[in-house]
Protein backbone atom coordinates (compact mmCIF):
# COMPACT_ATOMS: atom_id res chain seq x y z
CA UNK A 1 0.00 0.00 0.00
CA UNK A 2 0.93 3.32 -0.85
CA UNK A 3 0.38 7.21 0.23
CA UNK A 4 -2.47 8.17 -1.68
CA UNK A 5 -3.47 11.90 -1.09
CA UNK A 6 -6.63 11.97 -3.68
CA UNK A 7 -7.80 9.28 -1.62
CA UNK A 8 -7.98 11.14 1.24
CA UNK A 9 -9.29 13.84 -0.53
CA UNK A 10 -12.49 11.79 -2.08
CA UNK A 11 -13.44 9.49 0.75
CA UNK A 12 -13.22 13.18 3.13
CA UNK A 13 -15.20 14.60 0.84
CA UNK A 14 -18.04 12.45 0.83
CA UNK A 15 -17.50 12.30 4.75
CA UNK A 16 -18.04 16.34 4.33
CA UNK A 17 -21.12 16.16 2.34
CA UNK A 18 -22.93 13.31 4.27
CA UNK A 19 -22.49 14.89 7.12
CA UNK A 20 -23.57 18.12 6.52
CA UNK A 21 -26.79 16.42 4.98
CA UNK A 22 -27.39 14.06 8.17
CA UNK A 23 -27.19 17.59 10.05
CA UNK A 24 -29.13 19.39 7.93
CA UNK A 25 -32.04 16.97 8.71
CA UNK A 26 -31.43 16.66 12.09
CA UNK A 27 -34.31 19.48 13.04
CA UNK A 28 -37.07 17.94 11.11
CA UNK A 29 -36.16 14.25 11.06
CA UNK A 30 -37.88 12.12 13.46
CA UNK A 31 -35.53 12.20 17.11
CA UNK A 32 -35.80 7.93 17.16
CA UNK A 33 -34.15 6.04 14.42
CA UNK A 34 -36.21 3.88 12.49
CA UNK A 35 -34.38 0.70 13.01
CA UNK A 36 -32.89 -1.52 15.46
CA UNK A 37 -29.80 -2.77 16.08
CA UNK A 38 -30.39 -6.08 14.97
CA UNK A 39 -32.45 -4.81 11.80
CA UNK A 40 -29.56 -2.89 10.32
CA UNK A 41 -27.69 -4.03 7.50
CA UNK A 42 -24.22 -4.79 8.36
CA UNK A 43 -24.39 -8.06 8.87
CA UNK A 44 -22.54 -9.41 6.10
CA UNK A 45 -19.78 -11.62 6.12
CA UNK A 46 -16.04 -10.12 6.08
CA UNK A 47 -15.82 -9.05 2.51
CA UNK A 48 -12.67 -11.00 0.55
CA UNK A 49 -10.94 -7.97 -0.80
CA UNK A 50 -10.22 -4.46 -0.75
CA UNK A 51 -12.85 -1.71 -1.43
CA UNK A 52 -12.37 2.21 -2.78
CA UNK A 53 -12.39 4.48 0.89
CA UNK A 54 -15.38 7.00 -0.61
CA UNK A 55 -17.16 3.42 -1.75
CA UNK A 56 -17.03 2.35 2.10
CA UNK A 57 -18.32 5.81 3.32
CA UNK A 58 -21.12 5.80 0.94
CA UNK A 59 -22.00 2.06 2.56
CA UNK A 60 -21.24 3.31 5.95
CA UNK A 61 -23.95 6.15 5.58
CA UNK A 62 -26.39 4.34 4.06
CA UNK A 63 -26.89 1.65 5.79
CA UNK A 64 -26.54 3.51 9.26
CA UNK A 65 -29.32 5.50 8.51
CA UNK A 66 -32.25 3.97 9.71
CA UNK A 67 -30.83 3.35 13.09
CA UNK A 68 -29.34 6.60 13.75
CA UNK A 69 -30.64 8.57 16.80
CA UNK A 70 -30.89 12.47 16.65
CA UNK A 71 -28.79 13.50 19.45
CA UNK A 72 -28.30 16.71 18.17
CA UNK A 73 -31.17 17.55 18.18
CA UNK A 74 -32.88 20.18 19.88
CA UNK A 75 -35.76 17.94 20.64
CA UNK A 76 -33.85 15.36 22.70
CA UNK A 77 -33.93 15.19 26.11
CA UNK A 78 -33.19 11.74 26.62
CA UNK A 79 -30.93 10.50 29.76
CA UNK A 80 -28.37 13.41 30.05
CA UNK A 81 -26.65 14.10 26.71
CA UNK A 82 -25.40 17.27 24.85
CA UNK A 83 -25.39 17.75 20.89
CA UNK A 84 -22.25 19.33 19.04
CA UNK A 85 -21.09 22.84 19.12
CA UNK A 86 -20.14 23.28 15.69
CA UNK A 87 -16.27 24.54 16.39
CA UNK A 88 -16.11 21.61 18.59
CA UNK A 89 -17.52 19.49 15.55
CA UNK A 90 -15.05 20.80 13.36
CA UNK A 91 -12.09 20.80 15.63
CA UNK A 92 -12.88 17.28 16.44
CA UNK A 93 -12.38 16.34 12.63
CA UNK A 94 -9.12 18.19 13.23
CA UNK A 95 -8.08 15.40 15.79
CA UNK A 96 -8.88 12.56 13.45
CA UNK A 97 -6.75 14.35 11.13
CA UNK A 98 -3.86 15.35 12.87
CA UNK A 99 -3.60 11.58 14.52
CA UNK A 100 -1.83 12.98 17.24
CA UNK A 101 -1.58 10.55 20.28
CA UNK A 102 -1.57 12.71 22.50
CA UNK A 103 0.04 11.33 25.93
CA UNK A 104 3.21 13.19 26.17
CA UNK A 105 4.25 16.64 26.10
CA UNK A 106 7.60 16.09 24.55
CA UNK A 107 5.92 14.19 21.58
CA UNK A 108 3.04 15.73 20.70
CA UNK A 109 3.66 19.43 21.78
CA UNK A 110 0.51 21.00 19.99
CA UNK A 111 -2.02 18.99 21.85
CA UNK A 112 -0.45 19.06 25.07
CA UNK A 113 -0.49 22.67 24.47
CA UNK A 114 -4.09 22.95 23.86
CA UNK A 115 -5.21 20.92 26.03
CA UNK A 116 -3.25 22.55 29.06
CA UNK A 117 -4.81 26.08 27.63
CA UNK A 118 -8.25 24.03 27.79
CA UNK A 119 -7.55 22.99 31.47
CA UNK A 120 -6.67 26.29 32.58
CA UNK A 121 -10.06 28.10 30.65
CA UNK A 122 -12.47 25.15 32.43
CA UNK A 123 -11.11 26.08 35.77
CA UNK A 124 -11.31 29.62 35.30
CA UNK A 125 -14.93 28.98 34.17
CA UNK A 126 -15.98 27.08 37.23
CA UNK A 127 -13.84 28.25 39.72
CA UNK A 128 -11.78 26.09 40.61
CA UNK A 129 -8.19 25.89 42.20
CA UNK A 130 -5.85 27.47 39.21
CA UNK A 131 -3.24 25.01 40.28
CA UNK A 132 -5.52 21.68 39.47
CA UNK A 133 -4.72 19.03 37.28
CA UNK A 134 -6.77 18.62 34.24
CA UNK A 135 -6.92 15.24 32.86
CA UNK A 136 -9.27 14.80 29.64
CA UNK A 137 -10.73 11.16 29.77
CA UNK A 138 -13.42 9.59 28.23
CA UNK A 139 -16.43 10.11 30.58
CA UNK A 140 -17.74 10.86 33.90
CA UNK A 141 -17.12 7.85 34.59
CA UNK A 142 -13.69 7.20 33.80
CA UNK A 143 -13.54 10.81 35.30
CA UNK A 144 -15.03 9.82 38.99
CA UNK A 145 -12.27 6.63 38.87
CA UNK A 146 -9.81 9.04 38.34
CA UNK A 147 -10.89 11.04 41.29
CA UNK A 148 -11.27 8.50 43.32
CA UNK A 149 -8.53 6.80 42.32
CA UNK A 150 -5.82 9.80 43.35
CA UNK A 151 -7.70 9.85 46.72
CA UNK A 152 -7.35 5.93 47.69
CA UNK A 153 -4.00 6.27 47.01
CA UNK A 154 -3.86 9.60 48.73
CA UNK A 155 -5.86 8.39 51.84
CA UNK A 156 -3.55 5.30 52.10
CA UNK A 157 -0.70 7.08 52.31
CA UNK A 158 -1.88 8.61 55.07
CA UNK A 159 -2.03 6.10 57.21
CA UNK A 160 1.60 4.60 56.04
CA UNK A 161 0.39 2.25 52.96
CA UNK A 162 1.86 2.49 49.70
CA UNK A 163 -1.58 1.16 47.55
CA UNK A 164 0.85 1.03 44.31
CA UNK A 165 3.26 -1.37 45.14
CA UNK A 166 1.29 -2.59 48.19
CA UNK A 167 -2.15 -3.18 46.23
CA UNK A 168 -5.11 -3.46 48.76
CA UNK A 169 -4.35 -7.09 49.82
CA UNK A 170 -3.92 -6.61 53.37
CA UNK A 171 -4.87 -2.83 53.26
CA UNK A 172 -6.35 -0.88 55.70
CA UNK A 173 -10.35 -0.49 54.87
CA UNK A 174 -11.20 2.85 52.93
CA UNK A 175 -14.66 3.40 53.69
CA UNK A 176 -16.86 5.44 51.43
CA UNK A 177 -19.56 7.42 51.93
CA UNK A 178 -22.03 8.92 49.35
CA UNK A 179 -25.37 10.18 49.05
CA UNK A 180 -28.68 7.32 48.88
CA UNK A 181 -28.88 8.83 45.30
CA UNK A 182 -25.60 8.12 44.21
CA UNK A 183 -25.30 7.80 40.41
CA UNK A 184 -24.13 4.56 39.28
CA UNK A 185 -20.85 5.71 37.59
CA UNK A 186 -19.85 6.36 40.93
CA UNK A 187 -20.54 2.98 42.07
CA UNK A 188 -18.59 1.80 39.07
CA UNK A 189 -15.51 3.74 39.63
CA UNK A 190 -15.58 1.92 43.05
CA UNK A 191 -15.54 -1.00 41.86
CA UNK A 192 -12.61 -0.44 39.47
CA UNK A 193 -10.55 0.26 42.52
CA UNK A 194 -11.60 -2.58 44.36
CA UNK A 195 -13.55 -0.41 46.80
CA UNK A 196 -16.77 -1.93 46.71
CA UNK A 197 -20.50 -0.68 47.19
CA UNK A 198 -20.57 3.04 49.32
CA UNK A 199 -21.72 3.18 52.31
CA UNK A 200 -24.82 5.40 51.98
CA UNK A 201 -25.90 8.43 53.86
CA UNK A 202 -29.67 9.42 53.70
CA UNK A 203 -30.72 12.31 51.39
CA UNK A 204 -33.38 14.87 51.31
CA UNK A 205 -36.58 14.64 49.03
CA UNK A 206 -34.64 16.24 46.53
CA UNK A 207 -31.96 13.75 46.68
CA UNK A 208 -29.34 15.97 48.30
CA UNK A 209 -27.01 14.30 50.59
CA UNK A 210 -28.10 15.17 54.63
CA UNK A 211 -24.89 17.16 56.35
CA UNK A 212 -26.16 16.08 59.57
CA UNK A 213 -26.19 12.75 58.61
CA UNK A 214 -22.99 12.81 56.92
CA UNK A 215 -21.38 14.17 59.91
CA UNK A 216 -23.16 10.86 61.97
CA UNK A 217 -21.46 8.56 59.89
CA UNK A 218 -18.19 9.95 59.55
CA UNK A 219 -18.30 9.75 63.39
CA UNK A 220 -18.46 6.36 63.47
CA UNK A 221 -15.70 5.96 61.37
CA UNK A 222 -11.87 5.18 62.18
CA UNK A 223 -9.39 4.72 59.38
CA UNK A 224 -8.80 6.06 55.83
CA UNK A 225 -12.19 7.55 54.49
CA UNK A 226 -13.48 9.41 51.21
CA UNK A 227 -16.70 11.13 50.46
CA UNK A 228 -17.96 11.17 47.47
CA UNK A 229 -20.61 14.51 46.79
CA UNK A 230 -22.95 15.13 44.25
CA UNK A 231 -23.44 18.50 41.83
CA UNK A 232 -26.85 17.74 39.78
CA UNK A 233 -28.57 14.88 41.04
CA UNK A 234 -29.49 12.78 37.15
CA UNK A 235 -33.45 13.20 38.30
CA UNK A 236 -34.00 16.81 40.15
CA UNK A 237 -31.16 18.52 38.60
CA UNK A 238 -30.23 19.12 42.92
CA UNK A 239 -26.71 19.96 44.40
CA UNK A 240 -25.38 18.38 47.21
CA UNK A 241 -24.71 20.88 50.03
CA UNK A 242 -21.21 20.79 49.27
CA UNK A 243 -19.33 23.26 50.97
CA UNK A 244 -21.24 22.06 54.14
CA UNK A 245 -19.82 18.65 53.55
CA UNK A 246 -16.50 19.44 52.37
CA UNK A 247 -15.98 21.48 55.81
CA UNK A 248 -17.85 18.40 57.45
CA UNK A 249 -15.42 15.63 55.51
CA UNK A 250 -12.10 17.69 55.97
CA UNK A 251 -12.49 18.24 59.64
CA UNK A 252 -12.53 13.98 59.45
CA UNK A 253 -9.32 13.73 56.93
CA UNK A 254 -11.70 12.70 54.54
CA UNK A 255 -11.10 12.81 50.65
CA UNK A 256 -13.96 14.59 48.89
CA UNK A 257 -15.03 14.06 45.44
CA UNK A 258 -17.65 15.57 43.64
CA UNK A 259 -19.20 14.00 40.35
CA UNK A 260 -19.96 16.90 38.75
CA UNK A 261 -21.09 15.17 35.03
CA UNK A 262 -23.69 18.12 34.40
CA UNK A 263 -23.85 20.03 37.26
CA UNK A 264 -20.52 21.13 37.50
CA UNK A 265 -21.14 23.37 34.52
CA UNK A 266 -23.49 25.64 36.85
CA UNK A 267 -20.41 26.90 38.36
CA UNK A 268 -19.70 29.05 35.44
CA UNK A 269 -23.02 31.09 35.75
CA UNK A 270 -23.42 33.38 39.02
CA UNK A 271 -27.00 32.34 39.58
CA UNK A 272 -25.54 29.06 41.37
CA UNK A 273 -22.90 30.23 43.34
CA UNK A 274 -25.17 29.66 46.68
CA UNK A 275 -26.20 26.17 45.54
CA UNK A 276 -22.18 25.64 44.89
CA UNK A 277 -20.89 27.32 47.75
CA UNK A 278 -17.52 25.73 49.03
CA UNK A 279 -17.18 23.65 45.58
CA UNK A 280 -13.36 25.04 45.30
CA UNK A 281 -12.80 23.22 48.34
CA UNK A 282 -13.05 20.12 47.40
CA UNK A 283 -10.23 17.27 46.71
CA UNK A 284 -11.22 16.53 42.73
CA UNK A 285 -13.84 16.63 40.57
CA UNK A 286 -15.04 15.05 37.75
CA UNK A 287 -17.42 16.45 35.07
CA UNK A 288 -18.15 15.61 31.37
CA UNK A 289 -17.27 18.22 28.37
CA UNK A 290 -19.60 16.12 25.95
CA UNK A 291 -23.06 16.99 28.06
CA UNK A 292 -23.11 20.87 29.11
CA UNK A 293 -19.96 21.97 26.56
CA UNK A 294 -21.51 20.08 24.11
CA UNK A 295 -18.26 18.41 22.08
CA UNK A 296 -18.57 15.47 20.85
CA UNK A 297 -17.80 12.18 22.48
CA UNK A 298 -15.80 10.98 23.91
CA UNK A 299 -14.79 13.66 26.54
CA UNK A 300 -15.00 13.52 30.64
CA UNK A 301 -12.54 15.93 32.78
CA UNK A 302 -11.20 14.72 35.75
CA UNK A 303 -9.87 17.61 37.48
CA UNK A 304 -7.66 16.82 41.06
CA UNK A 305 -6.12 20.08 43.24
CA UNK A 306 -2.91 17.74 44.31
CA UNK A 307 -1.06 17.02 41.01
CA UNK A 308 1.06 14.67 43.09
CA UNK A 309 -2.09 12.58 44.07
CA UNK A 310 -3.30 11.77 40.52
CA UNK A 311 0.15 11.44 38.49
CA UNK A 312 1.31 9.06 41.59
CA UNK A 313 -2.13 6.80 41.04
CA UNK A 314 -2.16 6.95 37.56
CA UNK A 315 1.40 7.96 36.11
CA UNK A 316 3.85 5.31 35.00
CA UNK A 317 7.17 5.97 35.50
CA UNK A 318 9.20 3.67 32.91
CA UNK A 319 12.88 4.28 30.85
CA UNK A 320 11.17 4.19 27.55
CA UNK A 321 8.85 7.58 28.07
CA UNK A 322 10.84 10.45 27.59
CA UNK A 323 9.42 12.84 30.29
CA UNK A 324 11.03 15.52 33.26
CA UNK A 325 9.83 14.96 36.72
CA UNK A 326 9.77 18.87 37.52
CA UNK A 327 8.05 20.54 34.42
CA UNK A 328 3.92 20.44 33.92
CA UNK A 329 2.99 16.64 34.52
CA UNK A 330 2.44 14.90 30.63
CA UNK A 331 -1.33 14.29 29.77
CA UNK A 332 -0.79 10.63 30.09
CA UNK A 333 -0.09 11.00 33.57
CA UNK A 334 -3.84 12.39 34.77
CA UNK A 335 -5.94 9.71 32.91
CA UNK A 336 -5.67 5.59 32.69
CA UNK A 337 -4.92 5.57 28.77
CA UNK A 338 -1.47 5.94 27.50
CA UNK A 339 -2.75 6.54 23.80
CA UNK A 340 -5.27 8.24 23.40
CA UNK A 341 -6.63 10.83 20.78
CA UNK A 342 -6.67 14.38 21.76
CA UNK A 343 -10.08 14.76 23.18
CA UNK A 344 -9.43 17.81 25.18
CA UNK A 345 -8.90 19.94 21.58
CA UNK A 346 -12.86 20.42 20.84
CA UNK A 347 -13.00 21.57 23.94
CA UNK A 348 -10.37 24.63 23.53
CA UNK A 349 -12.39 25.35 19.96
CA UNK A 350 -15.81 25.03 21.94
CA UNK A 351 -14.51 27.75 25.33
CA UNK A 352 -12.76 29.76 22.14
CA UNK A 353 -16.27 30.30 20.12
CA UNK A 354 -18.36 30.64 23.09
CA UNK A 355 -15.69 32.92 25.40
CA UNK A 356 -16.69 33.47 29.02
CA UNK A 357 -20.19 34.90 28.23
CA UNK A 358 -21.24 32.62 25.76
CA UNK A 359 -20.76 29.29 27.89
CA UNK A 360 -22.51 31.28 30.48
CA UNK A 361 -25.46 31.59 28.43
CA UNK A 362 -25.38 28.59 27.37
CA UNK A 363 -25.62 26.90 30.62
CA UNK A 364 -28.29 29.35 31.87
CA UNK A 365 -30.08 28.74 28.59
CA UNK A 366 -30.75 25.29 29.16
CA UNK A 367 -31.84 25.66 32.61
CA UNK A 368 -34.41 28.67 31.25
CA UNK A 369 -35.71 26.10 28.87
CA UNK A 370 -36.25 23.34 31.34
CA UNK A 371 -37.79 25.75 33.22
CA UNK A 372 -39.95 26.94 30.71
CA UNK A 373 -40.70 22.94 29.38
CA UNK A 374 -41.85 22.23 33.15
CA UNK A 375 -43.96 25.52 33.48
CA UNK A 376 -45.88 24.96 30.44
CA UNK A 377 -46.45 21.01 30.96
CA UNK A 378 -47.53 21.67 34.77
CA UNK A 379 -50.61 23.53 33.38
CA UNK A 380 -52.12 19.99 31.58
CA UNK A 381 -54.39 18.71 33.46
CA UNK A 382 -52.96 15.39 35.39
CA UNK A 383 -49.42 16.72 34.61
CA UNK A 384 -47.38 16.90 37.76
CA UNK A 385 -43.44 18.08 37.98
CA UNK A 386 -42.19 15.85 40.86
CA UNK A 387 -38.74 17.53 41.75
CA UNK A 388 -37.57 21.34 42.59
CA UNK A 389 -36.52 22.59 38.87
CA UNK A 390 -33.02 24.47 39.72
CA UNK A 391 -31.08 22.95 36.67
CA UNK A 392 -31.62 21.46 33.43
CA UNK A 393 -33.77 18.41 34.92
CA UNK A 394 -37.62 17.97 34.81
CA UNK A 395 -39.23 15.16 36.54
CA UNK A 396 -42.72 14.70 35.28
CA UNK A 397 -45.81 12.11 36.09
CA UNK A 398 -49.48 11.66 34.76
CA UNK A 399 -50.88 10.24 37.58
CA UNK A 400 -50.35 6.59 38.13
CA UNK A 401 -46.95 4.85 37.81
CA UNK A 402 -49.29 2.97 34.48
CA UNK A 403 -49.84 6.01 33.42
CA UNK A 404 -47.04 7.39 33.00
CA UNK A 405 -45.24 4.88 31.45
CA UNK A 406 -48.58 4.62 28.96
CA UNK A 407 -47.33 7.99 27.70
CA UNK A 408 -43.60 7.67 27.72
CA UNK A 409 -44.12 5.47 25.05
CA UNK A 410 -46.69 6.96 23.00
CA UNK A 411 -43.80 9.65 22.96
CA UNK A 412 -40.89 7.62 22.24
CA UNK A 413 -43.26 5.95 19.38
CA UNK A 414 -43.96 9.31 17.85
CA UNK A 415 -40.58 10.08 17.68
CA UNK A 416 -40.94 13.87 16.94
CA UNK A 417 -38.85 14.13 19.98
CA UNK A 418 -37.35 11.91 23.01
CA UNK A 419 -37.51 11.75 26.48
CA UNK A 420 -36.56 8.88 28.77
CA UNK A 421 -38.63 7.10 31.16
CA UNK A 422 -37.11 6.15 35.00
CA UNK A 423 -37.84 5.84 38.03
CA UNK A 424 -37.48 8.72 40.83
CA UNK A 425 -38.66 8.79 44.66
CA UNK A 426 -40.76 5.66 44.10
CA UNK A 427 -42.45 6.70 41.16
CA UNK A 428 -42.04 5.90 37.33
CA UNK A 429 -41.51 9.16 35.59
CA UNK A 430 -40.80 11.17 32.09
CA UNK A 431 -37.94 12.82 32.95
CA UNK A 432 -36.58 15.67 30.81
CA UNK A 433 -32.74 16.71 30.58
CA UNK A 434 -32.39 20.01 28.55
CA UNK A 435 -28.87 19.30 27.47
CA UNK A 436 -29.05 20.73 23.56
CA UNK A 437 -27.17 24.01 23.17
CA UNK A 438 -29.60 24.43 19.90
CA UNK A 439 -32.98 24.02 22.09
CA UNK A 440 -34.93 26.82 21.60
CA UNK A 441 -38.70 28.30 22.22
CA UNK A 442 -39.94 26.93 19.52
CA UNK A 443 -38.87 23.28 20.11
CA UNK A 444 -39.84 23.60 23.68
CA UNK A 445 -43.44 24.32 21.72
CA UNK A 446 -42.77 21.16 19.75
CA UNK A 447 -41.77 19.53 22.87
CA UNK A 448 -44.77 20.73 24.98
CA UNK A 449 -47.35 20.01 22.08
CA UNK A 450 -45.62 16.19 21.60
CA UNK A 451 -46.12 15.75 25.02
CA UNK A 452 -50.14 16.58 25.19
CA UNK A 453 -50.35 14.28 22.12
CA UNK A 454 -48.68 11.08 24.03
CA UNK A 455 -51.24 12.01 26.66
CA UNK A 456 -54.15 11.64 24.38
CA UNK A 457 -52.76 8.78 22.25
CA UNK A 458 -52.30 6.50 25.95
CA UNK A 459 -55.67 7.65 27.00
CA UNK A 460 -57.29 6.57 23.89
CA UNK A 461 -55.14 3.17 23.90
C1 LIG B 1 -23.70 11.00 32.86
C2 LIG B 1 -23.33 10.98 34.29
C3 LIG B 1 -22.21 10.26 34.73
C4 LIG B 1 -21.42 9.36 33.83
O1 LIG B 1 -20.81 10.02 32.78
P1 LIG B 1 -20.41 9.26 31.42
O2 LIG B 1 -19.82 10.34 30.60
O3 LIG B 1 -21.67 8.70 30.84
O4 LIG B 1 -19.43 8.19 31.79
C5 LIG B 1 -21.87 10.38 36.06
N1 LIG B 1 -22.59 11.12 36.91
C6 LIG B 1 -23.69 11.81 36.53
C7 LIG B 1 -24.43 12.63 37.54
C8 LIG B 1 -24.09 11.75 35.20
O5 LIG B 1 -25.18 12.44 34.80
Amino acid sequence: MSFEPDEYRKALDRAHSHALEWLDSVPTRPVRPSATADELDFGMALPDGPTDAAEVIDELVRKAEPGLMAIPSGKFFGWVMGGTLPAALAADWMVSAWDQNSGLRYATPAAAAIEEAAGAWLLDLLHLPPTAAVGFATGGTTANMIGLGAGRGDVLHKVGWDVNTRGLQGAPTITVLAGAEVHASVELALRYLGLGMPQLVESDAQGRIRPDQLALALAEIDGPVMVALQAGNLHSGAFDPIGECVDIAHENSAWVHVDGAFGLWAAASPRWAAELEGLAGADSWATDAHKTLNVPYDCGVAIVADHNAVRTAFGAHTSYLIQSDDGPPDPFELVPEMSRRGRGIPVWAAIRSLGRTGVTELVEGLAENARALALALSELDDVEVLNDVVFTQVCLSFGSDERTRAVTQALIADGEVWMSGSRWADRDVLRISVSNWSTDAADVATSVAAVRRAMERAAAS
